[in-house]
């Protein structure tokens, strides 16, 4: 398509600057990728699927399936997310998981009688503990149906997902199993990732690696449980508590790259940190991370960042092997 410059599309995805670090970018609502679709980034590594379950569904999904309607949230579903999936092909698209609280999901029509009051929702039925429970499992399998019905039916073979707030291995297991017997399962064209967001994955990230093909961190949640900071409290983040940058953070982040990486597993991340602080694009690159994911305000300036970066380490290297050739010669 011709744009007001007269330069193509095709034309100005000939001119990405290649990284070695992929730049993904973050989004959730669907309509938008029309805005951005020709910014220079590798794929989608975080679409949130919650503003598709509000804005275009609007009930909550128990309540659809109790009422017949659960082939509607099925096909809404799989338009939102194809939406996003056919501007953008053959660039892969990470769709998430649904990772609503229980107080956001009483808010979707028809939903208060589902959900139960939690006195602490942050840390409670959210992420895949509700996959697994036999009172929300169905809906689980409505939001499977819905990619599947991307892959398979619309053919929209690079759209890839990702599990939330991932506690424990066993309840990855479980997870597994059910979205198996939907028909879908991993293989080398369907990946599927977790995130990193609660530090039992960073210490248990070897025992992970054999479940998926790869994590991806979510340092708004990581943060938030390797210090023990409300990521919502403002007096804690006014006092300076509440900083992805800190060092136990970090620490963190390195042993995930550290354990996927010998695994041969990929790592990327998608909470706020890179696209608000440069100094944790720059820590990351040089630790090796995979990808990085953005909001696409930050696409552009990441990628520069990162270009340089990369270049920076590479004449590093280059003037050490320099230097090893030269004593090895002496
Ligand atoms: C995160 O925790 O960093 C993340 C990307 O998920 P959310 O902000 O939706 O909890
Ligand atoms: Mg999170």
């Amino acid at each position: 398509e011709e744009k007001g410059t007269g330069v193509s599309a095709e034309a100005l995805r000939e001119l990405y600057p290649v990284t070695a670090t992929k730049i993904y970018m973050n989004l959730g609502e669907p309509d938008v990728i029309d805005k951005y679709v020709d910014l220079p980034f590798d794929g989608i590594g975080l679409m949130r699927i919650e503003f598709i379950l509000t804005d275009w569904i609007g009930y909550h999904p128990v309540y659809l399936l109790e009422t017949g309607k659960a082939d509607f949230f099925v096909q809404r579903l799989a338009e939102g997310i194809a939406k996003v999936a056919s501007a953008i092909y053959p660039r892969p698209v990470v769709v998430r998981f649904s990772d609503f609280k229980t107080n956001e999901y009483r808010g979707l029509r028809g939903g208060e009688k589902y959900e139960p009051e939690e006195r602490n929702p942050m840390l409670g039925w959210r992420g895949v503990s509700r996959y697994i429970h036999p009172a929300y499992e169905k809906a689980f399998r409505l939001e499977v149906r819905a990619i599947k019905k991307v892959r398979d039916e619309m053919g929209l073979k690079n759209v890839w997902v990702m599990l939330p707030f991932v506690r424990t291995t066993w309840e990855v297991e479980r997870v597994l199993n059910i979205m198996a017997e939907e028909g879908l399962e991993r293989n080398k064209d369907f990946k599927v990732w977790i995130m990193a967001e609660i530090p039992s994955v960073v210490l248990l990230a070897d025992e992970f690696a054999k479940l998926v093909d790869g994590f991806s961190i979510g340092s708004n949640d990581l943060t938030q449980l390797v210090l023990g900071v409300d990521r919502d409290s403002q007096l804690l983040a006014g006092m300076g508590y509440f900083d992805e940058r800190d060092p136990a953070v970090l620490k963190a982040i390195k042993m995930l790259i550290e354990a996927a990486h010998r695994h041969g597993r990929t790592v990327s991340i998608c909470g706020q940190a890179p696209s608000v602080y440069p100094e944790i694009v720059e820590f990351l690159v040089a630790n090796g991370i995979d990808s990085i994911s953005v909001n696409p305000d930050a696409v552009i300036p990441t990628r520069r960042l990162v270009a340089s970066i990369e270049k920076k380490i590479m004449l590093r290297r280059l003037e050490t092997i320099e230097k090893m050739l030269r004593s090895l010669n002496t």
